[in-house]
């Protein structure tokens, strides 16, 4: 079964997947969870990579091979 990124208008393959904690104030970014769950969204890379968190909140990028601490903007 394929997934999709949830993004409106986004038709990308998801390869993470974002979950709140609201405890902590955190948003993780996982590689893609094996089942879908009402509490969480799968993204595509790109929409995975230019996450923004809300105000106050700590974006953790938990993925296999992410490059902690690299903010590459595109330009576009
Ligand atoms: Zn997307």
């Amino acid at each position: 079964m394929k997934r999709t990124c949830a993004r409106p208008g986004c038709q990308r393959h998801a390869v993470a997947t974002l979950s709140y904690s609201y405890a902590d104030s955190v948003v993780w970014v996982d590689d893609l969870a094996a089942e879908a769950h009402p509490m969480i969204h799968d993204l595509c890379p790109e929409h995975a990579d230019r996450l923004r968190v809300p105000r106050g909140w700590e974006r953790r990028d938990a993925r296999v091979g992410s490059v902690v601490g690299s903010h590459q903007r595109l330009s576009a």
